[in-house]
């Protein structure tokens, strides 16, 4: 070895557990940016091999710009596999959301994520296209991460920094010097972190929601629905469910859906079923009669869902997590913050999560050896500063998608008898989550960590107050 390699410090080796969305864009836009020169980027996914359960999103304004920011090839690679969801590129689209029941049914409240040439992505396609942007080698398949330890000195680097040690499920082990978790809405890493007893762990179903599910070809869809609604994303609104499509793999499948709140089926049916919300067999059946006073277009899409529930599943949130981060390990995404889905912000969130991680990482000068630095403690700094930006921020959205729920399902107190003060309700709340300056919160956080750097104390407080 020549002396020049010698004095070279080991690179800083980060671990993010999990290759979902947020786990894999992060990792896709690190080893891009100059500090891979720095970073030694390891991604561990549980999963042998990705596979596609058919579940599909629509990425608001505010997940563009989070991708626009994290490398224009995320951004790419998002737009190269989504659908338009209009015939034309530059036609302007909207999540539609209207009333489906009542006086007022057919009256639309809101258009949410307006935009031109708006589109839908499968989450495979979307996991997919950022996969490739990462270097080989980089995701470790098969690993699910099933215990954390942090020691205050490394074995095996170079015995002088604190290294934080993986365990996976198949018997191997690893070595970091940091760790992201981005392990989803049951994350091993949430659990380390604030501890397996602590409430807010687990994700809970607070309402008790079952969301029916099937997914069909476009084709099937067109005979039996309004073809309209194969094209474009509705939210039919109502008191037995809402009711959404979302078109996928570049409009070849549906996911069509009928979200419930609480026990108001068994309610409703004589269904004898066991009430266990997290059994997908003890669910009710989704009988379509009892949505007959549901508009006509409402009421196709129920019974398309009814014919096969087999993608059913339970919806879940996490109470809100009192840190994201402690030392050398930090969350990421879902596993920080999962929410109901049905603000449609979750992954928009992970992306903006991602966006200020890798603004932090990426805007100084930061050298191996400053990163490995117990005494500056550079990369604690960096994940404070993440915390305090992020957390209210996506906090505020776990609670939204939650009041979102109890609008569509005409359950927040009488708003629905007045389409007005519904109409001023998505506004307000589409213009918070969509219309976020999302540079500007990068900009917050690395200004914020520059002043943990200096020494300067921080207020603790971020953006992202949720309006009343
Ligand atoms: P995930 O994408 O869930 O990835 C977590 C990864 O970690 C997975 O690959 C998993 O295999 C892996 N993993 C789990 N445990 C371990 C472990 N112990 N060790 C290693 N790896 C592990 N969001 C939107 O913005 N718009 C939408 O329209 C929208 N629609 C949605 C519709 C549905 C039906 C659902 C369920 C969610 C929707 N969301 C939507 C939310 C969005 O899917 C999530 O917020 C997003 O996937 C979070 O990304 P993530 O990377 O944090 O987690």
């Amino acid at each position: 070895m020549s002396p020049t390699q010698q004095q070279q410090p080991a690179k800083f080796r980060l671990a993010i557990a999990g290759g979902g969305i947020s786990g894999l864009a992060l990792a896709a836009a690190l080893t891009k940016s100059s500090c891979h020169k720095q970073l030694a980027v390891t991604v561990y996914e549980a999963v042998p091999e990705y596979k596609d359960v058919g579940a599909g999103l629509a990425l608001h304004l505010n997940a563009i710009k989070a991708m626009a920011l994290l490398g224009p090839e995320l951004q790419r690679a998002y737009f190269e596999r989504a659908l338009t969801m209009a015939a034309e590129e530059d036609t302007e689209m909207a999540t539609t959301v209207m009333l489906a029941q009542g006086p007022h049914a057919g009256t639309v409240v809101a258009e949410l994520g307006k935009a031109k040439g708006r589109k839908s992505i499968a989450r495979s396609d979307l996991v997919q296209g950022f996969l490739e942007l990462v270097p080989e080698g980089t995701v470790k398949f098969g690993k699910r991460l099933v215990e954390i330890e942090e020691t205050a000195e490394s074995t095996s680097h170079d015995g002088r920094h604190p290294v934080v040690k993986l365990s996976f499920k198949d018997g191997t082990t690893a070595e970091a010097d940091a760790l992201i978790g981005a392990d989803g809405i049951h994350s091993a890493t949430r659990s380390y972190l604030l501890g397996a007893d602590h409430p807010a762990t687990q994700p809970k179903n607070h309402d008790g929601w079952i969301v029916y599910r099937t997914l069909v070809s476009t084709e099937e869809a067109r005979k039996k629905i309004n073809p309209r609604w194969t094209t474009n994303v509705p939210i039919m609104m109502g008191p037995r469910g809402h009711i959404n499509c979302i078109p996928l793999s570049k409009n070849t499948r549906l996911s069509a859906g009928v979200a419930v709140r609480g026990n108001v089926l068994r309610a409703l049916t004589s269904s004898a079923a066991p009430d266990d919300d997290d059994d997908p067999q003890s669910k009710p059946e989704l009988d379509p009669s009892l949505y007959a006073d549901y508009t006509e277009e409402a009421q196709q899409i129920v019974r398309l869902v009814a014919a096969d529930t087999s993608a059913s599943w339970t919806a879940a949130d996490h109470d809100h997590a009192p840190t994201y981060h402690r030392g050398r390990v930090c969350l990421l995404g879902d596993a920080a913050h999962a929410s109901l889905p049905f603000a449609g912000n979750g992954a928009a969130q992970a992306l903006e999560d991602a966006a200020v991680l890798h603004a932090l990482f990426t805007s100084s000068p930061l050298s191996a050896s400053d990163l490995h630095d117990e005494e500056k403690g550079v990369i604690e700094k960096m994940f404070e500063a993440y915390d305090t930006v992020r957390r209210p921020r996506s906090q505020a959205v776990v609670d939204l998608a939650r009041r979102f729920g109890r609008v569509y399902a005409y359950a927040e107190d009488g708003m629905h008898e007045d389409p007005v003060r519904m109409k001023a309700f998505f506004a307000e709340m589409s213009a918070f989550t969509n219309q976020f300056d999302v540079r500007g919160q990068n900009e917050e956080a690395v200004r914020m960590f520059e002043g943990l750097m200096m020494g300067r104390v921080g207020d603790g407080k971020g953006r992202g107050e949720l309006p009343n």
